[in-house]
């Protein structure tokens, strides 16, 4: 007999190709009058089409979006959200950009908006990390959830290989993870089964031609779904290393959660029959970690947290950093076994 408990989301999606021609009415549908665009260095040019594209609508545009929401460049952009006298917040671009448009909303209050160009995920979760020297703390709020996400299949077709590779391995992880969490519930298991089906048949479409508009339409559909899960149902142990890895080394996100999810998945593995089983499945394989890491591999995704520029030291200090705090695991979470997985995963080991 089936208990569950289902959490929907509010957040209104539009999905397709030329798709960001509805940004203005989109804009316009949440009363935004005067509406702050936000991007990395990396996209400006992108920004100021879009911004073209609203014209008066758009109040002034905020370029200096970075990994890990730092609160220093979060305080810069809401003095400058207060300057042009913003009433909503357009974020462009990936989890950098989205979270920074996050940070704002928590601080201010204004409705979001994103055009999402990566395969993160962040648009449809409530989650904000944010980081204040080197410590980064995550928290869940769901006032920070965005109101409207328009996915723009054209938008990512200009993502480099390598960064789509990672990312979409950084989806994979959120639907694996949903897969075996402690609040799964039927709607989250299917939706993750039907991102790691779309996401594991695209992404090695994308390394041969990363042009191919089915398979970046594949893999976008395949990310929402995954942010979806994501942002309804809570992560595990895979979630909490890379947290922890990221937040210590400032490691690259999307990589490190490509690296890691192989050595998590083989830890859980016994604890989680059900779930290796939809990741089997989805990959066509017979074992759910030794296929991650195989596939990922294959994509040319890096296998190895010491080529991310994690030191050997740290790998004791980081054990015990995730052993630390009480949290929920299909398997629980035991430091020398932790140790262990690290250990593996700094030397780029396959997984055991
Ligand atoms: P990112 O946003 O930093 O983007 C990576 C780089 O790719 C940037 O330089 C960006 O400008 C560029 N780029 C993005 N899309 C492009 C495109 N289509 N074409 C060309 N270049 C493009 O990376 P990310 O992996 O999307 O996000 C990482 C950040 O998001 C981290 O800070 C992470 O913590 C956060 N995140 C948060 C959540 C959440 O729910 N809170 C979920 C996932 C990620």
């Amino acid at each position: 007999m089936k208990t569950f408990v289902h959490r929907g989301q509010i957040t209104k999606v539009a999905f397709g190709s030329g798709t960001r021609s509805r940004v203005p009415e989109e804009v316009d549908a949440l009363g935004g009058r005067r509406v702050l665009v936000l991007c990395t260095p990396a996209q400006v040019e992108l920004a100021a089409q879009i911004g073209d594209q609203l014209g008066a609508t758009a109040a002034g545009t905020f370029g200096e979006a970075v990994p890990h929401t730092p609160v220093e460049v979060t305080e810069k952009a809401v003095a400058y959200a207060r300057s042009v006298r913003s009433d909503s917040v357009l974020a462009i671009g990936g989890g950098s950009a989205i979270c920074l448009g996050k940070a704002i909303a928590a601080r201010t209050g204004l409705p979001q908006l994103a055009l999402p160009t990566t395969y993160a995920g962040a648009e449809m979760t409530p989650i904000l990390g944010e980081t204040e020297g080197r410590r980064k703390t995550t928290r869940r709020l769901p006032e920070v959830l965005l109101k409207t996400v328009v996915y723009d299949v054209d938008l990512t077709l200009t993502l480099p290989v390598a960064v789509s590779m990672v990312s979409g391995v950084n989806a994979m992880a959120h639907a694996v993870e949903a897969l075996y969490a402690q609040d799964r519930d039927p709607v989250a298991f299917l939706m993750a089964g039907e991102a790691l089906d779309a996401l594991t048949r695209s992404l090695p479409v994308i390394a041969r031609r990363p042009d191919d508009g089915e398979a970046r339409s594949d893999a976008l559909y395949g990310a929402w779904l995954a942010g979806t899960c994501l942002g309804t149902v809570g992560m595990a142990l895979h979630h909490k290393v890379c947290h922890v890895l990221g937040g210590t080394f400032a490691l690259p996100h999307a990589e490190t959660h490509a690296v890691v999810l192989p050595h998590v998945v083989a830890y859980n593995g016994p604890a989680a029959p059900e779930a290796m089983a939809r990741i089997v499945q989805a990959l066509a394989g017979d074992d759910a970690a030794g296929g991650l890491f195989d596939f990922a591999g294959r994509l040319g995704a890096p296998r190895a947290l010491r080529d991310l520029g994690m030191p050997e030291s740290g790998i004791e200090q980081e054990a015990e950093l995730i052993v630390r705090d009480g949290y929920w695991n299909p398997r629980p979470v035991d430091g020398t076994a932790v140790r262990a997985l690290l250990t593996r995963a700094w030397a780029g080991e396959p997984p055991s």
